[in-house]
């Protein structure tokens, strides 16, 4: 139930919202994805905070690309995951270079459920294929990284290059 000061509030600090943006939110809902109502007081602004997420989601989707699982349901796990991160984000401005990392983390979990492992290690030859992670878990500049091989692999959105390179000898 929606408590009266919660009208008041809204009506002082009317959130800068666009239509559109609007419209992806309830897209989102109706999908029952569960997101909580990013505008609590402060102030959204198509700055810094949306450039970051923009730029999250085009390296991710760079990444799946390159490892050719950019199917339309993988596309909208990357979509989900930044609806998700946009209301991190704006909890915690500062956390803005770390966006990528964990939406590369969301569509790396949300497709171990449902396409298995990714991105495969392009590295290591031989031995199980296993997936490369993503370091550090909560940071600026994230790299893939092969633990078995203790190697960075490639920044993130950078992956084309890596699976490319070390593909054939
Ligand atoms: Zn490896």
């Amino acid at each position: 139930m929606d408590g009266p000061s919660v009208r008041t509030f809204a009506a002082r600090a009317l959130p800068k919202i666009s239509f559109t943006s609007w419209v992806t939110y309830e897209r989102y809902f109706r999908l029952g994805v569960v997101v909580k109502c990013p505008h609590n007081g402060s102030m959204v602004s198509i700055g810094p905070l949306e450039q970051s997420l923009h730029t999250a989601r085009a390296l991710v989707l760079a990444d799946l690309a390159a490892s050719q699982v950019a199917a339309a349901d993988v596309v909208s796990m990357v979509e989900d995951s930044v609806v998700q991160r946009r209301w991190w984000v704006e909890q915690w401005p500062e956390g803005a270079e770390f966006v990528a990392g964990l939406v590369a983390q969301d569509v790396q979990d949300a497709l171990l459920e449902s396409h298995g492992r990714w991105p495969l290690c392009p590295v290591c030859g031989s031995g199980d294929p296993h997936a490369l992670e993503i370091e550090p878990e909560l940071g600026p500049d994230p790299h893939w990284v092969c633990h078995q091989a203790g190697v960075k692999v490639a920044a993130v959105g950078s992956l084309v290059i890596a699976m490319g390179g070390t593909s054939s000898s």
